[in-house]
C-alpha cells in the first residue's frame, strides 16, 4: 500500500489515537491512521467499563479528568459532525468514593476544591440512604476471598465522597467511532487491517512508517496511540532509551452480573461506586445488570503478559468469584453466580499507572501511551493535549525544560504538560493502582 505524504501518521485508531487524529485534523494537518484491527475501538478501548470519575492522585490528574468530563457531556458539540449517525452518550449517575483503608481521603478533597470539581462528604447513614442495599463496614485492606479473614466483621464504618457529575460513557468503541467520523469528516484517512511493522527516520528525525504488506508512509510526524501495543511501536522506533517510566501490558477482567436492589435510589442507573476498602468497583450496566470490575488489591497477583495478542478474552472462575464476591460483601443482596460472566481487557500499564503524553528524544514521534487503565474518560482531552504538543514542540518549543501548559475551554484549569511527561520523576505520589 503506497499512501501520498500526510503530515501526520496515528498508529492506533482507539479511542486515544481517534482523538489524537480530530485534534490534529483540526489543526488543518493532512492526518492518515493505521490500525491493523477492522474499525475504531476495536482494541483495549472495546473491554473499557467507560467510567467518567475525577479523583486521581495529583492536581493535573483531576483537572484533566474534570475538564474532559464537560466534553462528554457537550459530545455532539464536541464532535461537530454534520451528517447524523448514533452517538454515544454520557450518562451522569455520580460516583461514590468510599473511603480507602487509612487515614479519611482529605488530599482528594482538598484536589476537588482546587479543580472546583462538586462533591459531597457522606457518612455511613448517608450511604445507607441513597443506597439501601449498602454495607458500609469498614473491611480494608481488601483480602483474598478464599481466606478467613475476608469474611471477619467490620471494624468501623465508611464514609465517602459523592462527586454528582460523575457517571460512564454508555459504548466506548462507538465514542471511538464518533472521533474517527468527525477526523474523517475533517480528511483524515483511515487504514485498517494494516500493521505498522517499521518506524523510519534520518538521524534524529522520524520520516515515517513501515507496513506489514511492504508498504511505506513517509510524514514528518508520528504519533504512538498504539494502546497496550505502545511499548512494542516504540522499540521498533528505537524510543525509550531516556525515559524514565516503562509501560507493560496487564490483563484485566471486568464481569457483569445481574444487579440486586438498593444500589440506587430512583428508576435510573445507580451511581458508579469505587470501593478500594474491598478492592472492587462497580456500575450500572444496560438490563438491569452491574459491570464489576478490581482496584488491584495488594493482595491479588497482577496477570502481566508479554504480548497483548495472546490475552484471553474470557473471564475466568476464580477472578470472577474474587471480584463478585466482594462486591456481594459490599452489596449482600447480589449473588455470586457459578458461571462466570464478562470480558477480559488489556491495560497499558505505566510504572506509576500515570499516562504518557509526550514527544521524545526521536524528533516528530509523539507518544500517547501507559494508558494504565484509567484514560478512556480523559481521551477527547488527550487529542487537545497532543495536538498543542505537536504544534508548539513542530514550532520549536523546548517542551522538555519549558512544558506546554494547556489552558482548560470549559473549566478555566490549567493543566501542566509536564505531569505526563517521559521523564518525570517515578513513584511521585501516585497510588500505582488503576485509580491512578
Ligand atoms: C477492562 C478495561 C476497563 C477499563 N475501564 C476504564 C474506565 O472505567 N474508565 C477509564 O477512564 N478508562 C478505562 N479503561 C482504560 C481505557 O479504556 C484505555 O485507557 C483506553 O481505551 C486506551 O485507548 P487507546 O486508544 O490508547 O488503546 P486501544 O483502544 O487499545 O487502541 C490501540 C490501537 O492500536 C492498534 N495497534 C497497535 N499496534 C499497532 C500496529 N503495530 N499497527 C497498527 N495498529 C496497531 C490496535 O489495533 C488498537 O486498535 C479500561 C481499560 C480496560 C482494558
Amino acid at each position: 500500500m503506497t499512501v501520498g505524504q500526510p503530515d501526520a501518521v496515528v498508529v492506533g485508531a482507539g479511542v486515544i489515537g481517534a482523538a489524537v487524529a480530530l485534534e490534529l485534523a483540526r489543526t488543518g494537518r493532512q492526518i492518515v491512521v493505521v490500525d491493523k484491527g477492522g474499525a475504531a475501538g476495536h482494541g483495549s478501548t472495546s473491554a473499557s467499563s467507560a467510567i467518567i470519575r475525577f479523583n486521581y492522585s495529583a492536581f493535573d490528574g483531576v483537572a484533566t479528568a474534570w475538564e474532559a468530563r464537560h466534553l462528554w457531556a457537550t459530545w455532539p458539540e464536541h464532535l461537530r459532525l454534520t451528517t447524523r449517525r448514533p452517538l454515544a452518550a454520557f450518562r451522569r449517575t455520580g460516583a461514590v468514593l468510599l473511603d480507602a483503608p487509612g487515614p479519611a481521603p482529605s488530599g482528594v478533597a482538598a484536589l476537588f476544591d482546587r479543580a472546583g470539581v462538586p462533591y459531597e462528604r457522606w457518612d455511613a447513614a448517608t450511604l445507607r440512604r441513597h443506597l439501601p442495599g449498602i454495607d458500609p463496614g469498614r473491611y480494608g485492606p481488601p483480602k483474598p476471598v478464599d481466606h478467613d479473614a475476608f469474611f471477619a466483621g467490620p471494624t468501623g464504618e465508611l464514609g465517602a465522597l459523592f462527586t454528582p457529575d460523575a457517571g460512564f460513557v454508555d459504548d466506548p468503541q462507538l465514542a471511538a467511532q464518533n472521533l474517527a467520523d468527525a477526523a474523517a469528516e475533517l480528511g483524515a484517512r483511515f487504514l485498517f487491517h494494516h500493521t505498522v511493522v517499521g518506524v523510519d527516520r534520518r538521524a534524529d528525525r522520524v520520516t515515517g512508517i513501515r507496513l506489514a504488506d511492504g508498504g511505506r508512509i513517509a510524514a514528518p510526524v508520528v504519533v504512538n496511540a498504539a494502546g497496550p501495543w505502545s511499548g512494542g511501536l516504540n522499540r521498533l522506533a528505537g524510543v525509550g532509551g531516556d525515559f524514565t517510566i516503562g509501560v507493560r501490558p496487564l490483563r484485566q477482567e471486568v464481569h457483569q452480573v445481574a444487579a440486586p436492589g438498593g444500589c440506587g435510589t430512583g428508576p435510573g442507573p445507580g451511581p458508579v461506586i469505587a470501593d478500594p476498602d474491598l478492592g472492587t468497583y462497580l456500575r450500572a450496566a444496560t438490563g438491569g445488570h452491574l459491570l464489576i470490575g478490581g482496584t488491584q488489591p495488594a493482595c491479588d497477583p497482577l496477570e502481566w503478559i508479554d504480548d497483548p495478542d495472546e490475552a484471553d478474552p474470557r473471564p475466568t472462575v476464580h477472578r470472577f468469584r474474587a471480584q463478585v464476591t466482594r462486591a456481594a460483601r459490599r452489596f449482600p443482596g447480589l449473588t455470586v453466580p457459578n458461571r462466570p460472566t464478562g470480558i477480559a481487557g488489556v491495560y497499558d500499564v505505566a510504572d506509576d499507572w500515570t499516562p504518557i503524553y509526550d514527544r521524545t528524544a526521536l524528533d516528530g514521534y509523539y507518544v500517547a501511551m501507559g494508558t494504565s487503565g484509567n484514560q478512556f474518560k480523559n481521551a477527547p482531552l488527550v487529542g487537545r493535549f497532543l495536538a498543542a504538543l505537536v504544534d508548539r514542540v513542530e514550532a520549536g518549543h523546548d517542551h522538555d525544560h519549558e512544558p506546554v501548559r494547556h489552558r482548560c475551554e470549559h473549566t478555566g484549569n490549567v493543566v501542566d504538560l509536564g505531569a505526563f511527561s517521559r521523564r518525570r520523576p517515578v513513584g511521585a505520589g501516585t497510588s500505582r493502582t488503576v485509580m491512578g
